[in-house]
């Protein structure tokens, strides 16, 4: 396929490198740019937790791998995430069943029960420096039909042996530090890592076993010839036998209806200087990392230096404005009345690929040619645990073995009015959070 995609995110409207992960993350290796033409086994273009967590199964099983990346390792929203490593997906055991039937739903529930120790193990097994804290995660009850949600899937996971605790107010606020919300269901096998380091670490993994990881090397077109597909950038092309597409939110058109799969929306962050002492031990003093079940979740948590972090999904852009800022200050006092006055130096946004089922995509596209897209807000672990799947995919598995199906790619209707959706829907699911 031969399309001429437009020019890569602009660099000076983009607010990658004004997070707080860019500053404070592992140093990562300088990876050459693509030229000439080369060969490989298997061609990944993108290389965030998803392209490089099939790199680092297919190289460690000795295939020949290229990683191509328009910018570098975790550009994407894998180096501009929250981190939290969240070991449950957008629906629960028996919406699971409901949507993959029962058979299937079981493979797709324990795959999805094991995300959360993919990433752990990698991290371990890699000896990456990415800050990993496993202190839980808690999904707090927004409203009365939050405290329903919470309540229920209480129920389903503990059914299932998930190391799943329900939390009433007074938990919550011991082991959170707020008073905000009338109930929670804390997981204890979750936690956080810092995103950027993960996906840097992750590329180095990738290296060590053989890989060879290109930066600044935007795929522009993607073509079958009698010998195999030639992935060609400016300067440079990769000629392999399989292809594994990896671009999520960032994506641009290179292959047809790709892009057009899933509806790019922009969470943004902000983050506080270091806590003083006395806030530290009030904010978030022992699980350290939240969400709520807001439509337009609060998700928050501390880093390793006890800087608060919060963040949300709205009308932002690449770059949030004083205004979005302003908004999530808000949240973090309502949240913790004591963070009042605390400056929030660091601000950032990035792209959540979003699918209109809610569910991630597992795509062949052509023999050969596969692709896996669309974790919601779910990626740090189902991106890494969707990267083995590819690879499995790529090493010849057949797709009824895969632990997750092989669907067919449908292009979102008038996606190119999407933007136009998003902000109606952004403006009223805050309705429905305010009333709720
Ligand atoms: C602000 C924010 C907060 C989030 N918080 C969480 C969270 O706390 N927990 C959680 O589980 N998930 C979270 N997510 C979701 C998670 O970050 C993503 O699902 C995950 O990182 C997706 O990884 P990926 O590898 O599929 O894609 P990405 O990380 O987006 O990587 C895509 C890569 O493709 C490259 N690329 C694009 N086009 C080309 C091309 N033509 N040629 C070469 N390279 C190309 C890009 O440069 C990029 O590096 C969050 C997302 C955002 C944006």
């Amino acid at each position: 396929m031969s399309i001429n995609p437009p020019v890569f995110e602009n660099p000076a409207r983009d607010s990658f490198e004004t997070s707080l992960w860019h500053q404070t993350a592992i140093v990562a290796p300088r990876y050459p740019t693509l030229r000439g033409a080369h060969k490989a086994g298997v061609v990944i273009v993108g290389s965030g937790y998803t392209g490089l967590s099939a790199a680092i199964d297919l190289a460690g099983q000795g295939s020949d791998v290229v990683v191509l990346d328009a910018r570098e390792p975790g550009f994407g929203a894998s180096g501009r995430n929250g981190g939290q490593v969240i070991p449950a997906f957008k629906y629960d055991p028996d919406g699971i069943a409901k949507v993959y039937g029962d058979e299937l739903g079981e493979t797709v529930l324990d795959m999805v029960s094991k995300t959360a120790d993919v990433v752990f193990d990698l991290v371990r097994r890699f000896d990456i420096a990415c800050d990993l804290r496993q202190t839980g995660w808690i999904q707090a009850a927004h409203g009365e039909s939050g405290c329903d949600t919470i309540r229920s899937r209480q129920r389903q996971w503990q059914s299932r042996g998930a190391p799943v605790e329900l939390l009433e107010t007074d938990a919550l606020k011991r082991l959170a530090g707020t008073g905000l919300y009338p109930l929670g269901l804390l997981f204890r096998n979750g936690g956080t890592v810092q995103p950027l380091s993960y996906a840097r670490g992750m590329a180095i993994a990738a290296a060590s076993l053989g890989a060879r990881v290109f930066s600044d090397s935007q795929v522009r077109s993607i073509k079958r010839d009698a010998s195999g597909w030639k992935v060609a950038t400016k300067d440079g092309s990769v000629l392999a036998n399989k292809v594994v597409i990896a671009t999520n939110g960032y994506n641009t058109p290179i292959w047809p209806g790709l892009r057009q799969s899933v509806v790019p929306l922009y969470s943004m962050q902000i983050a506080s200087k270091p806590l003083p002492e006395e806030l530290r031990r009030q904010v978030l003093p022992v699980v350290e990392s939240m969400a709520d079940t807001r439509r337009l979740v609060w998700y928050f948590r501390k880093d390793r230096d006890h800087r608060f972090i919060i963040g949300s999904r709205g009308p932002f852009k690449a770059l949030p404005s004083e205004r979005d800022v302003q908004s999530l200050v808000e949240a973090a006092c309502t949240l913790f009345p004591m963070l009042r006055g605390t400056q929030f130096p660091y601000r950032w946004a990035g792209r959540v690929a979003m699918t209109t089922d809610q569910i991630p995509h597992l795509h062949q596209l052509a023999p050969g040619v596969f692709s896996a897209l669309g974790c919601n807000g779910r990626g740090v672990g189902m991106g890494t645990m969707m990267g083995k799947i590819l690879a499995a995919a790529c090493l010849g598995a057949d797709s009824r073995s895969l632990p997750y199906p092989v669907s067919d790619l449908h292009p979102i209707p008038f996606h190119a009015f999407h933007r136009v959706g998003v902000h109606a829907m952004i403006t009223y699911y805050r309705m429905l959070d305010q009333f709720s």
